[in-house]
């Protein structure tokens, strides 16, 4: 069987035979782009050198860049545990050309490295142009041999990618591959492609235009190219698995969540164990990335991640910290490709621990008052908002936390409700300060209360106090 660390190597190999500079993965926290929550393909350490704002000693390079989508634009969170293709944080293999090769030595590289060294099938693979590229449709058409219909023309802008509201743009062109027929799901362009039979693997961008502020685009006078393929499910394809848990280093974490639980993979529990593992490995790489949990931003998306883990964990009937004891199986797998994870272990272990810890007792009592709630329920009726705002305020569920608890029975919350109760609650709280005097103290208070969060900050319910002003 290949392994991960083997198919990193030889996509990194494959590129660096073809004049590709290798660049080590920046870090998860966005050191260019202040907007950006985390760095989330492999493009975004390059942006200003595809602007031309900075610039390096190569015009081609490649990497295999942690990513993490868990927030913002793309968010993959509600699907972890639920799809074959989807985690919060993994790894995307990209090759880049700054105004070097364009789309004929793209597709050429994309084709010999899918069917000649990974050596897959041909007739298992689709491709899909936007539909106003001809000269895409035409380069597949002739490089690769595939017939006319499976290479699919997207009408929407999926496959037409643009950096910003101004910026290089341009078409993209998707790699598939079918899974089979015993799985659910319509061939790329259908009505049911959002299934997992037909799973996207590499994703081509052809950065072609510039687009300018009056929203006219112009050609750029080098265009680019930027991919992005994720290493988690060309290793699915590779190791003759449909489901990217299913692959080496999941299956290595997966063992080790099962020791740990006694509780099976399988059937109902299945989800909870692809959730812990999958959370484990996002959590571990933002810390080490020097994320710490917190009430807001990146440390909030951190904290959310690891409660919704903590959830899964205790549905499993784990009492003890469970992510911590996980994370040296981790260390151990990924590891020697990512030092800075070995480096931070003790940082890693002892943040999982304490958050596991200190949210304990509260995710106990929360998930107590939450069922207390339903029970109330007709079958099918929202959550009310003010009982997820309960939930947030005094016991620290997230809103997805309690979202994704609700799931299974296909209860949802009341949203706007929640988002009534918060401001009502904001509200509340400043009425009653008005009036003290000191202005300036007060907008103090408030903003630390905000970024404290409510009852975190204040501190009434004592193990979810954070420190923030003892
Ligand atoms: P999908 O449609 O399956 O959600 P995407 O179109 O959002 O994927 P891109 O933004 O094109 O993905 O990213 C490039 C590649 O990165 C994808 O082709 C896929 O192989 C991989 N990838 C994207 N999102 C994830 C994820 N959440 N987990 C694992 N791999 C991913
Ligand atoms: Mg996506
Ligand atoms: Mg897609
Ligand atoms: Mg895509």
């Amino acid at each position: 069987m290949t392994s991960l660390k083997d198919i990193r190597s030889a996509f990194l190999d494959f590129f660096a035979a073809r004049g590709h500079a290798i660049a080590p993965s920046a870090p998860l926290v966005p050191q260019n782009d202040p907007t950006l929550l985390f760095v989330n393909a492999g493009m975004v350490p390059f942006k200003n050198v595809f602007t031309g704002a900075e610039k390096r000693p190569y015009a081609r390079a490649a990497s295999s860049q942690k990513c993490v989508r868990a927030g913002g634009k793309h968010n993959d969170l509600d699907n972890v545990g639920y799809t074959a293709r989807h985690h919060t944080f993994f790894e995307m293999l990209g090759n880049f050309s700054f105004g070097d090769y364009f789309k004929a030595e793209a597709i050429e590289f994309a084709w010999t490295l899918v069917t000649g060294d990974f050596a897959l099938p041909k007739d298992k693979l689709w491709v899909t142009v936007y539909h106003a590229d001809d000269e895409a449709f035409g380069l597949w058409r002739k490089i690769s041999g595939l017939p006319e219909e499976r290479i699919v023309r997207i009408q929407t802008s999926d496959n037409f990618w643009a950096m910003g509201d101004t910026g290089p743009c341009g078409p993209c062109s998707e790699i598939f591959y079918d899974h089979g027929s015993a799985i659910p799901g319509g061939p790329p362009g259908s009505a049911d492609a959002d299934g997992d039979r037909f799973i996207e693997i590499w994703n081509l961008v052809f950065m072609q235009f510039e687009r300018h502020a009056d929203g006219t685009q112009t050609d750029l006078p080098k265009p680019s190219i930027d991919t992005g393929m994720g290493l988690e499910r060309i290793a699915a394809v590779l190791q003759g698995v449909h489901d990217n848990y299913d692959i080496d280093l999941f299956r290595t974490l997966i063992d080790a969540s099962v020791a740990l639980t006694g509780r099976p993979a399988t059937g109902e529990d299945a989800p909870a164990h692809r959730v812990i593992a999958d959370h484990l490995r996002a959590a571990s790489f933002l810390i080490a990335d020097g994320v710490t949990p917190s009430n807001e931003g990146r440390g909030y998306v951190l904290r959310r991640i690891m409660r919704r883990a903590m959830r899964y964990a205790h549905g499993l009937g784990a009492r003890e910290p469970l992510l911590a004891r996980l994370a040296p199986t981790l260390a151990d797998e990924m590891g020697g490709a990512y030092p800075e994870l070995a480096r931070a272990q003790p940082l890693i272990v002892e943040t999982l621990r304490v958050e596991e810890e200190k949210f304990r007792s509260l995710l106990e009592r929360g998930l107590k008052l939450l069922d207390e709630e339903v029970a109330r329920l007709k079958p099918g009726e929202a959550l009310p908002g003010e009982a997820a705002f309960r939930l947030y305020d005094t016991y620290g569920f997230p809103l997805d936390l309690t979202q994704d608890a609700l799931r299974r029975q296909g209860r949802a919350v009341d949203v706007a409700g929640f988002d009534a109760a918060m401001a009502a609650q904001k509200a509340a709280a400043r009425a009653a300060w008005a009036g003290s005097g000191d202005e300036a103290a007060e907008a103090v208070w408030f903003d630390l209360r905000e970024k404290a969060g409510a009852s975190e900050f204040v501190g009434y319910v004592h193990d979810c106090a954070e420190g923030v002003v003892q």
